[in-house]
Parts: structure tokens; C-alpha cells; sequence
């Protein structure tokens, strides 16, 4: 049977892997970063730590180049702590959203920048407007969109991935994306578009993508090359028009046929393992596409591709509260995606393994990736009793996060809760009092 091995995706200003370090955020994509800048890499060479004394293959950052931490100097300086030890840095950029290559900054090959200096080359929307939006939250920036159609933006973002592997040469692969907040609908867009595009566009990724990947690969032998989709590769059943985390138009295996077979290709596993995780609106609600089920591969014409199945189990994007226990989808996960022969899991890891559910969903990714037909209660057994001070205790731990969950939990088991905290000390008692006090914060902010 084939594994799928671990790796993790993050942006650079909700990675936290320092506790207590003023200006730090829980959520978004596309943030400011708050942190002072020299926080970037020390966060990161954390981070690092832990993936490689785990196996976790390779770490994916967005808003890897950005001035206000460091710019390409700390971006190199990451990358190379991960070759150092055995974990691969990769950047994660938006070629037609996001700001492009160079995320934030003075430089020629910010795609912000670009679109300042040649506002011809923004997307517009349907009245003409310029495309220009942020995620709506205090935090978050505004994204400018660039005109997928236009030669020049093509030319833009050819160069700029050229550039990044001669200036970043200790990178070890790129995940690029075109945008998922918002396509150009200009004349030429639309005429391009072979079906609906609003949010985003196949025919936008059939464009970029064969050539992105083969700059990438062709950079060094060893690169990565990951497309990202925004679609789980299932047949979409329901809706017909493109949409973050449904099923797959069935035009799209054909249209993105000409991306090097050498190329990875990203998916969204969400609301296909766990149908009930439908909590917030982009993932699963409203798609009516039914569950993955084991055996449930690949469609033939991207079979030849590399493939990663990601997930945004145990973040604020997956159930509101950041590192809820996620262990038993994370196991669906990693079985679903060795039974459809996929070489790699994603999961976030912005949060620090100080938070005692994010280390266990971490070590759940690490465990069923590599025994997929594992069981929970192997898991449990092999992997948390060590680490909580003895046989029988995962029961309750994994227990009280459901209830918590399905805000049924009963204070009395905080009684319970303390008593395992006494018994032990070190590292299991830390875990038995972060959950305490995370269990406690659920009730507080329920009943305050
Ligand atoms: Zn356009």
C-alpha cells in the first residue's frame, strides 16, 4: 500500500510557535504580519524542530517573502535550518491574487506592486471595477487581482517564479494558486472561461500552471511543484459552478491535463471525510457531494501526477476554536488517502505542539500516515498513554474534547482532570493542565 506521508501548510503571521510573543494571530490568510520581524525565523526553526523529530516531510509557507520579517535574507535563512535538517521549506504564493511571488514588500516582483505601477493589468468585476478585496476581518489585506487574460501579467508571473529559484536556490518546491477570492470578468476573461468562473478559474490554472510547474521543476531536479485546486478530484454531483471545497467540474482532469506529470497536484479533503464538518460556509455546506469513500481514486487523466490531500482539521478554517482534537478525521484522512494511492497528507501547523490537542493531531498525521488501517484505539494506546502517564487515559482526554465540542461536557470532570495532572508531572502533566484550561475557556466564553 502506498503512504501518504505528512507535510504542513501555514501562513508566516498565525504561525505560532512561540507561546507568549506579542503581536501574534489565530486565523486569517492574507494578514498583516504582527509580530516583530526577527520573530519569523525563530518561529520557524521551531517548527522545524518538530517536523523533523517526527517525520513531517516538509513545511509549506505563505508570506515567506515578505520585507517587515526579514524579506529573502530570513526566507533564505528558513530554508536552509529546514535542509539542515531534513525537512523541505517550500513557499506557497498566488499568482493572479495574494501578492504574488514577492508577498509583501518593495520588489519588482511583488504582484501589489506590479498592479500599482500597471493598473491596466487589474481583474475586474462585473461592472468594470477594479478587483481589489480583503477577507473582511481587521487583519486581513486587501488582495489585488490581476487580468488572467492579459500577456503582460502572464509574462509578470513567468518571470517572477523564474526569479524566486535563482534568488532562494535552498527552496525546495513552490505550491501556487491563482486565486480563489475572485476572477477577472473582463470581455476577454469571459470569453475564455469555458464555464462559469466567479471565485475561481479552471481555465486560469490550465493557463498558468503547466508552465509554472515546469519552471519549478525545471529549476532543480529535486523541486516541488504543487498545484493547488481548491476542489476535492470527486466528481462535483450537485452544483454546477466553481467553488472552493466541492467536488470537481468534470471538464477539469482534461483541462489540467497538460500540467507536467512530475507536478503535484493539492485537493480539499474537509467536508468529504467528515460530512458533519460542515460548521463554517466555504467547506462542505450546501455542496451535496457525499463522502469519499475508501477506494475512490484519482480520475484517470491526473492519475499519472503526484497528489496531496489537505485538510484544515484542528484550525479556526474547520470548526471556529483553533486546535480543537481532530485525531479520528485525521485517521479517515490519511486511510482515505492511501486507499486512493496518494503520496502526501497536508495539515496545518501553525500552532506550537504546546497546545496539547495540536501535538496529538500532529502525531495523528505522523501515525496514520504511516499505519493507515491503524485503529483509534492503537493510537491511542501507542502513541498518547505514553505521553499523558499511562495506559487508559486517552479514553477520557479524546472523550472530554467531544463533549466539549458538542458543548455537553460536565464539570465534574474537572475533578478527574486534576487528579491525572497530580499523578503525573513533566511534559503529560503540561498536557492534562492545557486541557483543563482549554476545556475551562470553552465554558467560560459559553456561560461568561
Ligand atoms: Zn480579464
Amino acid at each position: 500500500m502506498q503512504l501518504a506521508k505528512p507535510v504542513w501548510w501555514t501562513w508566516d503571521h498565525s504561525t505560532n510557535w512561540t507561546v507568549n510573543q506579542p503581536g501574534k494571530q489565530n486565523m486569517g490568510a492574507s494578514n498583516f504580519y504582527g509580530k516583530c520581524g526577527e520573530q519569523f525565523v525563530a518561529e520557524y526553526t521551531r517548527a522545524i524542530r518538530f517536523a523533523a523529530a517526527h517525520g513531517i516531510e516538509a513545511i509549506f509557507i505563505a508570506g515567506l517573502l515578505r520585507d517587515g520579517h526579514g524579506g529573502l535574507d530570513a526566507a533564505r535563512k528558513v530554508a536552509q535550518i529546514g535542509r539542515d535538517a531534513g525537512v523541505r521549506i517550500c513557499g506557497i504564493t498566488g499568482l493572479l491574487a495574494y501578492g504574488g511571488i514577492y508577498y509583501e514588500g518593495d520588489s519588482p516582483w511583488s504582484l501589489d506592486r506590479f498592479l500599482k505601477a500597471h493598473p491596466e493589468c487589474l481583474a475586474v468585476d462585473r461592472e468594470g471595477r477594479p478587483l481589489v478585496k480583503g477577507f473582511g476581518n481587521g487583519m486581513s489585506k486587501k488582495v489585488r487581482h490581476a487580468c488572467g487574460s492579459n500577456a503582460k501579467v502572464r509574462d509578470f508571473v513567468l518571470r517572477s517564479v523564474e526569479w524566486l529559484f535563482k534568488a532562494l536556490p535552498e527552496l525546495g518546491g513552490l505550491q501556487f494558486e491563482t486565486g480563489d477570492t475572485g476572477v477577472c470578468q473582463c470581455a476577454a476573461c469571459r470569453k475564455r472561461y469555458s464555464s462559469e468562473a466567479e471565485m475561481i478559474s479552471y481555465d486560469d490554472m490550465a493557463e498558468l500552471y503547466p508552465k509554472v510547474a515546469e519552471i519549478v521543476l525545471g529549476s532543480k531536479p529535486e523541486a516541488w511543484a504543487v498545484c493547488e485546486t481548491y476542489a476535492h478530484f470527486l466528481p462535483r454531483r450537485k452544483k454546477a459552478r466553481a467553488c472552493f471545497a466541492c467536488g470537481m467540474p468534470s471538464e477539469v482532469p482534461a483541462l489540467l491535463s497538460g500540467v507536467p506529470k512530475e507536478a503535484h497536484f493539492q485537493w480539499v479533503g474537509d467536508g468529504f471525510i467528515d460530512p458533519k464538518d460542515t460548521n463554517y460556509e466555504w467547506v462542505g455546506e450546501g455542496s451535496g457531494d457525499p463522502p469519499w469513500q475508501a477506494g475512490e481514486g484519482i480520475p484517470d487523466r491526473l492519475r499519472q501526477h503526484r497528489h496531496i490531500m489537505r485538510a484544515h482539521y484542528g484550525t479556526h478554517w474547520s470548526g471556529r476554536v483553533r486546535h480543537r482534537l481532530a485525531i479520528e478525521r485525521i485517521r479517515k484522512l490519511c486511510r482515505l488517502s492511501a486507499s486512493a494511492k496518494l503520496e502526501r497528507i497536508s495539515l496545518f501547523g501553525e500552532g506550537s505542539a504546546f497546545h496539547a490537542n495540536a501535538e496529538f493531531n500532529y502525531l495523528a498525521g505522523c501515525f496514520f500516515s504511516t499505519h493507515p488501517e491503524a485503529s483509534m484505539e492503537a493510537f491511542a494506546a501507542e502513541v498518547m498513554a505514553p505521553r499523558l502517564g499511562g495506559p487508559g487515559l486517552a479514553g477520557d482526554f479524546i472523550e472530554w474534547n467531544r463533549q466539549s465540542e458538542e458543548n455537553v461536557l460536565d464539570e465534574s470532570i474537572f475533578q478527574k482532570l486534576m487528579a491525572y495532572a497530580s499523578r503525573t508531572d513533566g511534559a503529560p502533566q503540561r498536557r492534562w493542565l492545557w486541557l483543563g484550561s482549554f476545556l475551562q475557556s470553552q465554558l467560560w466564553d459559553r456561560e461568561y
